[in-house]
């Protein structure tokens, strides 16, 4: 330990809370040779304990919590510790033979700041998003790679870690992005994983966060129970997770938009890879693709809207509603009378009562009765920690119109 973070007076109440993160706001003095990185311990304004974390005075973020117990060492053992926790909480995952492809630790929630590790059948694909964690990689993988941890309950043997290291948080740590194998061989362009018995091609190397919304796994098989017969609208249909359960389950028709071609043209070999039917793919701009749907009159049964994150800062929520209320307007529009609209935010910074509330201003706008039938969330490989809810950062509502 290099060092002492003291927190202002009055402070420390989050901290004795076990919230693991200290804003430059809160510190009254850093009493420290310590470097960007290093282990420092936290006190209150008059010297009294309250946790060990690593340091950044680069970011807003100075100090990510990693215990509140003074005679806990951070060594590699500590690390050990808690990854294999995080396996441990997914084992009942690893013993479901049709998923192979779910997330093994979720940075705070799970203990370990900063720290993400996807696991996609004998790959993990790690993003290390702070400067503390960045400085542990090699220490993480040599415990990842250590042929007991996974192991538990798992029959698949670990083949390769690699780096996605490209998140755009990491500048708010003054890192560089960087994408690189880390041990073992180097994934293939398109791995093949197992969800719920459907497959999936996925591109850990250059796909969106570490390659699948994994997040959404359990949301996709609700939403296949009202795909049967339905025409469906699938809005932001990434490389076709939505499309391919509505595939599945018979959907009448279903209409895939996303601006993201490539997306798209994975999305049309994971239909072919489940062997569901062709289904129609629109490149463009989900605002401007319902506007002109809307304005030629058509309709569905059912609308999925799961657009990427509008709001990654305070000052852009009110955008962001305004965003989410045009959407959801547009698809109450398009849907038939008994049709249901499957609509997600994932942006932390709007609450589930406040996108609840989007949601509602969009059905009054709209002149519909609209129910909910379902509340949907984040999948359970990607906990929320009580002392930490900013870990809850995806909501969803299942509604029928009328
Ligand atoms: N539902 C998907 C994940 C969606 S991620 C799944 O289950 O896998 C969000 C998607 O929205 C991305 O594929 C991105 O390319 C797309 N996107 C972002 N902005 C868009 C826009 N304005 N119009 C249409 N698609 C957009």
């Amino acid at each position: 330990m290099n060092g002492t973070v003291i927190l202002k007076p009055g402070r420390e109440k989050p901290v004795r809370n076990r919230h693991p993160w200290i804003f430059s706001g809160a510190i009254r003095r850093i009493e420290a040779e310590a470097k960007d990185g290093d282990l420092v311990r936290v006190t209150d304004s008059r010297g009294q304990y309250l946790g060990t974390g690593y340091l950044n005075r680069h970011s807003q973020i100075v100090v990510r919590l990693l215990t509140w117990d003074p005679d806990e060492r951070v060594d590699r053992g500590f690390w050990r510790r808690r990854l294999a926790q995080a396996i441990e909480g997914r084992a009942h995952l690893a013993q479901t033979p049709d998923t192979d492809a779910y997330r093994l630790v979720h940075a705070e929630a799970d203990g370990l700041p900063g720290l993400i590790v996807d696991r996609y059948g004998s790959w993990l694909v790690i993003q290390c998003l702070t400067l503390g964690m960045a400085q542990r990689r090699d220490e993480i993988v040599a415990i990842l790679s250590e042929p007991a941890q996974l192991s538990r309950g798992d029959p698949s043997p670990l083949v390769g870690i690699y780096a996605r290291d490209d998140a755009d948080v990491r500048k708010k740590e003054g890192l560089l992005p960087e994408t690189s194998p880390l041990w073992g061989a180097e994934p293939p362009a398109l791995l093949e994983i197992a969800e719920g018995g459907h497959r999936f091609l996925v591109d850990v190397r250059g796909g969106h966060k570490t390659g699948f919304y994994l997040d959404q796994r359990d949301n996709r098989r609700r939403a296949s129970v009202y795909c049967a017969g339905a025409d469906v609208l699938n809005v932001f249909a990434y490389t076709g997770g939505f499309g391919v359960y509505a595939g599945q389950v018979r959907a009448r028709s279903v209409v895939n938009v996303d601006t993201s071609a490539d997306a798209l043209s994975l999305a049309e070999r994971n239909l072919a890879l489940n062997n569901c039917q062709p289904q129609e793919m629109v490149i463009g701009d989900a605002f401007q693709v319902l506007r002109a749907y809307r304005d030629q009159g058509r309709s569905f049964d059912l609308v999925i809207l799961d657009p990427p994150k509008f709001a990654t800062s305070r000052a852009q929520v009110m955008d962001a509603s305004r965003g989410y209320k045009d959407l959801n307007l547009l698809a109450l529009q398009l849907l038939r009378p008994g049709g249901h609209l499957i609509t997600f935010s994932c942006s932390g910074l709007v609450s589930a009562d406040l996108f609840q509330k989007i949601v509602f201003g969009a059905s009054v706008d709209a002149g519909r009765d609209v129910q909910i039938v379902e509340w949907l969330a984040q999948g359970p490989d990607h906990p929320v920690l009580l002392t930490f809810p900013e870990s809850a950062y995806l909501k969803g509502l299942i509604c029928r119109a009328w």
